[in-house]
């Protein structure tokens, strides 16, 4: 079975290609933006604690100062409430606690947000409290906060697909612009180009439907177009050059009809075609009368009229596509009949030979009427029940003229 190639469509390669490289390109920014945002939020999250400890640093000092259990839950519950804080505690000179807070953590965390901020989560200060102006400051207790890696992981995961989708959207819609222009300006005229190279006719290369290429006239796709049209063109001369050279080869100068050597190629062509098809074949010979001294008389270049005359005569008369009219050589011509036997070639032969009479071109020295006249040998065969070959079918229509000649001229002469 055979498998054709599947086709791929030059726009949709381009289009995946252009998307896959800004995918490529998008996530490399995206991990380099995301490294970035992850500095940028510790930073954030260690400057924001730090402030929210210096502004309660001064309560929660007067609070383990006072050992008072009422402002110190108070400091407590404050910082607890205000953020991502996981637990909280206040405890006084002797290390007992005063006040705590603390949720339990759903476990959601990332080993990526361990790595990123296990460093940053616990915070533990010295509450210093100056009792007195004059006095230096003096260790009352303790501040110990420690921040919710639960609520930094989401908070992180949240932003990380923030800017992942807004990468890939971005992607999306540099391949999609970069896809359509590609399309417009490259892939839209090459697949134009294509199209009218389909198109062209193998036998007539030179009248191509050359594209216009619009503003691509001075690019690379202009000058592809002017190229391709140079060589077809180039193409179309040498096919002209192949007709021309054919057709001096196989036509006869003189008549214009065609000469021997294709005749012989014709003849041979058609006994074999009528012998696979089993049908007759017939051949008719010509050759005018008393030419010799028409020639004598009249001069060459009345003969050379005369022969010219009488080969458009035969044109007229042999007009099927199948038939072959033939100058054989000097004053003789030939006419291959195919798919017709004896009966219709002798009809045909009586056509021409009346036709060459009613030329009625003058000829002194003839011996019938006083002009043009000539005698012609008719044979017939069908290949397929004769082994002997079309050079006997020749020789048999050959011997025919020359009976028409030994008769007395100007008649129609066939085998019996
Ligand atoms: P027949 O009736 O027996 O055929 O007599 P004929 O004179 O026609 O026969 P023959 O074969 O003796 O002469 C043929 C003449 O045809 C010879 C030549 O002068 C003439 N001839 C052959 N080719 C050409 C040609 O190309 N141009 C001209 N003008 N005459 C030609
Ligand atoms: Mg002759
Ligand atoms: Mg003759």
């Amino acid at each position: 079975m055979d498998r054709q190639p599947r086709r791929r469509s030059l726009t949709a390669k381009q289009a995946g290609l252009t998307l896959a490289i800004a995918l490529l390109l998008s996530i490399t920014a995206g991990t380099i933006g995301l490294a970035l945002d992850a500095r940028a939020m510790r930073l954030e999250i260690v400057r924001d604690t730090q402030y929210r400890l210096d502004l309660v640093h001064g309560t929660a000092a007067e609070a383990a100062f006072q050992l008072n259990t009422e402002l110190a839950p108070q400091v407590v519950d404050g910082l607890f409430n205000s953020g991502r804080v996981a637990s909280v505690a206040i405890s006084d000179d002797f290390d007992r606690i005063m006040a705590t807070r603390q949720r339990n953590q759903t476990a959601t965390t990332s080993w990526a947000a361990s790595a990123l901020f296990d460093d940053i989560l616990h915070y533990r200060q010295t509450l210093l409290y100056q009792a007195g102006s004059g006095n230096p400051p003096q260790p009352v207790g303790e501040l110990e906060l420690t921040l919710a890696l639960d609520r930094l992981t989401r908070d992180f995961t949240d932003r990380s697909l923030l800017i992942f989708t807004l990468g890939v959207a971005k992607a999306l819609a540099i391949a999609a612009l970069l896809a359509l222009v590609f399309h417009w300006f490259v892939t839209r005229p090459l697949l134009k180009v294509h199209a009218a190279i389909v198109e062209t006719n193998p036998r007539q290369p030179g009248r191509w439907p050359k594209p216009a290429m619009g503003g691509h006239d001075n690019d690379e796709l202009g000058h592809l177009v002017e190229s391709v049209d140079q060589l077809l063109q180039a193409f179309q001369q040498g096919l002209d050059q192949r007709d021309r050279l054919h057709q001096i080869s196989t036509m006869d100068g003189l008549t214009g009809i065609a000469n021997r050597r294709h005749f012989d190629a014709f003849l041979e062509r058609e006994w074999q075609r009528a012998h696979r098809n089993g049908y007759a074949i017939s051949i008719i010979f010509i050759d005018i009368d008393h030419f010799k001294e028409f020639n004598d008389h009249y001069g060459h270049l009345a003969g050379d009229d005369t022969l010219r005359a009488i080969a458009e005569a035969l044109s007229r008369v042999v007009h099927r596509v199948s038939d072959l009219v033939a100058r054989y050589g000097g004053e003789e011509f030939v006419c291959v009949l195919p798919d017709t036997d004896l009966e219709g070639a002798l009809r045909v032969a009586e056509r021409v030979h009346q036709e060459i009479r009613a030329l009625d071109i003058p000829h002194a020295h003839s011996a019938r009427e006083g002009r043009v006249t000539a005698s012609l040998g008719v044979a017939s065969s069908v290949p397929a029940k004769n082994p002997a070959g079309c050079e006997e079918l020749l020789a048999q229509a050959d011997r025919q003229l020359y009976r028409a000649k030994r008769q007395g001229r100007d008649q129609v002469a066939s085998q019996t």
